[in-house]
């Protein structure tokens, strides 16, 4: 589950904030198109650097799914109060 979510998460230049980001051709580092900042740890180190977004992204997730598992939970059980009357 967790994995998931992380990879929906945005990927974001910790110095200025932009998304336009550019991946060398291995992928090993990335550039930030805006403020040249590079990060020779690529895709790893900015998942690092994003770690407190992304870990704030997930709970907001996490809460949104608990949300519809309870409305479901509430359908299901008038549900089986109807079927036991
Ligand atoms: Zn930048």
């Amino acid at each position: 589950m967790r994995d998931k979510y992380e990879k929906s998460v945005t990927l974001r230049c910790v110095t200025c904030g932009d998304t336009e980001l550019k991946y060398s051709e291995d992928k090993s580092t990335i550039v930030c198109q805006r403020c040249g900042r590079e990060y020779p740890g690529g895709y790893d180190e900015l998942v690092t650097l994003n770690q407190p977004e992304i870990d704030r992204e997930v709970e907001k997730l996490e809460k949104e799914a608990l949300k519809y598992a309870d409305v479901e939970l509430e359908k299901f059980m008038k549900e089986m109060n109807r079927k036991n009357r």
